[in-house]
This record gives structure tokens, sequence and C-alpha cells, in this order.
């Protein structure tokens, strides 16, 4: 009795100290001793008593128990492994004070759904802000400021589509306070291959409503409102509610539209476009002195000139580069980076992309005199 207890107590300190492999090999290589012993008595003719059979037997149960062990250690590894709930709240760092996401989408109406982010550049970032955009604040062209300004600014984003994915990945990203993302599409199975905001999962969703989630998900700073229609020449107030437009549209009228918009607001209009292999971006703003759209595209192409993305083709990434060209210029903007001249904005400059070549050069845009969309407000100046 004294024996076992000693035995028990030696075991649970081997455990303890080395770790219970070490302690399952010195019990094999005591039993494997035991089973050589009963085997040369065997040899010699001793007679075996039956008692000694307890010595495979332990063996042989003691080997079932391991397996047994071990092939549930190894299943509540595999389980431990699988993502629990949305993996959203698993993957956000411990510890660190997130404000509440706020509600994920509003449906209509200017004002964005979640209060987050202070309209006042004035107000402090917050110790999780100032973790977040820790790489913006080191730069000398944004700094504490630029970052308050982002924060502060309200985009339109329209189009939710190939050039509208990395814009409002970016947009959210960098911290810019307030985006309203407008689109009328659903999500297509076609789309996947460039729209990258979006998943398999969203096919037949309408686009700003998976979009507003994925940018809720990936900065909860951010207020997301989404507009389930296109935008038209009567959406000047809606646009004079925003800082900077973005326009990702792939069509004429589309684009005329906002352009008209935009001349009408005096608010700014970052445009890119794409086709197979090339892009071109630009920022259209008359009310101070640049051309608007319409001053560089006065006429629509003639028909079969200009296919869409569906009739020519377009190469995967180019929406991707494009769309971080057109972020780029927009986190500057907002930024204030052209205004404290550190810096050039592509206010009435286009720079075109050629993808398949491996070129981009920048070209110069002018105002158009007469210009039926601006033209009124260039004689006065
Ligand atoms: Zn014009």
């Amino acid at each position: 009795m004294l024996w076992t207890l000693l035995l028990v107590v030696a075991g649970i300190v081997v455990i303890r100290r080395f770790g219970a492999g070490v302690l399952a090999a010195v019990l094999a290589a005591v039993w494997l001793a035991g089973v050589a012993g009963l085997w040369q008595r065997h040899q010699a003719g001793q007679a075996l008593l039956p008692s000694d059979l307890w010595v495979p037997a332990a063996g042989l149960a003691a080997l079932a128990a391991g397996y047994a062990a071990l092939i549930g250690r190894l299943r509540s590894r595999a389980r431990a492994r699988q993502p629990v709930g949305s993996g959203v709240a698993a993957a956000r760092p411990r510890g660190r004070a997130e404000p509440p996401a706020p509600p994920p989408v509003s449906q209509a109406g200017s004002a964005p759904a979640g209060e987050v982010a202070p309209a006042d550049p004035t107000q402090p970032l917050s110790d999780a802000e100032l973790d977040r955009y820790a790489r913006h604040i080191v730069l000398r062209e944004i700094g504490g400021a630029g970052q308050r300004r982002l924060r502060a600014s309200r985009v339109l984003v329209v189009g939710a589509g190939g050039l509208g994915a990395p814009v409002l990945m970016y947009l959210a990203a960098a911290g810019v306070g307030r985006i309203t993302v407008a689109d009328d599409d659903t999500v297509g199975l076609s789309n996947l291959q460039r729209q990258v905001i979006f998943s398999t999962a969203d096919i037949d969703r309408p686009k700003v409503q998976a979009a507003a989630e994925a940018l809720n998900r990936l900065n909860p700073h951010v207020g997301v409102t989404a507009l389930a229609r296109r935008i038209g020449t009567g959406d000047a107030d809606l646009v004079a509610g925003h800082d900077l437009v973005i326009d990702g549209t792939d069509s004429f009228a589309s684009r005329q539209a906002i352009n008209a918009a935009c001349v009408a607001a005096g608010v700014p209009l970052l445009a890119g476009s794409i086709a197979q292999w090339e892009g071109q971006v630009a920022l259209y703003d008359p009310a101070r002195g640049a051309p608007c759209l319409a001053c560089v595209f006065p006429e629509p192409p003639a028909p079969g000139l200009a296919l869409s993305c569906a009739e020519a083709g377009v190469v995967g990434a180019l929406p991707g580069v494009v769309g971080s060209l057109m972020a780029l210029e927009a986190i500057k903007e907002l930024a204030g980076i052209p205004q404290n001249g550190t810096g050039a904005g592509l206010r009435g400059r286009m720079l075109i992309l050629d993808g398949l070549w491996g070129d981009t050069r920048t070209v110069s845009l002018p105002r158009r005199p007469g210009c039926p969309v601006c033209g009124a407000e260039d004689t006065s100046t």
C-alpha cells in the first residue's frame, strides 16, 4: 500500500516536472522489463503463475488508454482551430478600447449611420485612433492635423464596382470619417473577378449593402451611408453635403450627370475610368479654376468607340491599381496636402496608366471656354 502511494506521488512529480510523455516512457520501459523477465522464466522452463499475466494485460490496457487520450487531444485541438463566431471580434486586439460599431447601414438620406467620427477637426484623436493611424501620423505631410482632417471629411463614392471597391476600402481604412456610397446594382458572379470588396456569399445582394457591411467590419470609426440608387443631375443638394465626390461609374451619361451635380454644388469631382489595360484619373474642380468633366469630354463617344468593360473586357488588377490611385489622390486632397504645399494633386491634370506596357504619363487639362456645364462660372474668373 505504501509502495503504491509512493509510486503514484512519483508519477505525479514526473508528469509535473517532465510531462506525461516522460512518465509514459518510464512506465513502458518498466513494462518491457517485466515482460522480458516473464519470457526468460518461460524459456527456462519455469511455470508461470496466473498473477504473472497481469503484467502484459496491464500494459495492453495502458496502451489502449493512451491511444484514446491521444485521439481525444487531437480532436479538441482541431475544434479549437475552427473560427468562433464571425471572426471579426476575435481579430480585434484584446484590451483595445474600440468604440462600439455603428449601426451597419442607413438606407436613405444623407446623414451617416454612425456618429462615431467627430466632424470637428480640432477634436483630439483617441488612443485607439492614434494606434490605428500611426503610419499616417508619422508622415510629415499628414501628421495628426491631416488625420483629424480625414476624420472630419465627408466623401460621396458613386459606383461600388471595380474602381469603387478599392476606393471604399482604402478610404475607410485611412479613417475618412463619413462615407456615402451610391449604387443601384446587385453583386453578380462576374463582378468577383475584380470587385474585391465582395465575396461569393454576397451574390445577388445590393452592392451598397454588402459594401457598407465590409467597411463597418474594416473600421468601426467610419460612418457609412448606403444609397441604393444612381446619382443624377438633381442631386446637387446631396453632393453639397460632401467635401469630395469620387466617380467610379462606367457610362458616359452617368459621369456627365454626376459632373453636373458637382459643378452645381461647387464640390470637386475625382473621376477615374478603366478599359481593357488602360486607366485614367483626374480631379475636376471648376470652382477652384480647374476644368469640369464636360470641358474635357464634351461629346459622348461615337457608338462602338467606347465599349463598356462588359463588352471590351478589363484585366483583373487594373481597377485595383486605378482605384488605389483614386484613393491616394482623395487622401491627399482631404488631408490638405495640395493646399499646404507639401505635394500636388491632380486638379486640372490627368494621370494616364498603360497597364499593358507598364507606362504612366500626366497631361494638363485646360478649361473649355463656353463649356455648357461650368462655362457660366468661367466668364467671371
Ligand atoms: Zn466645364
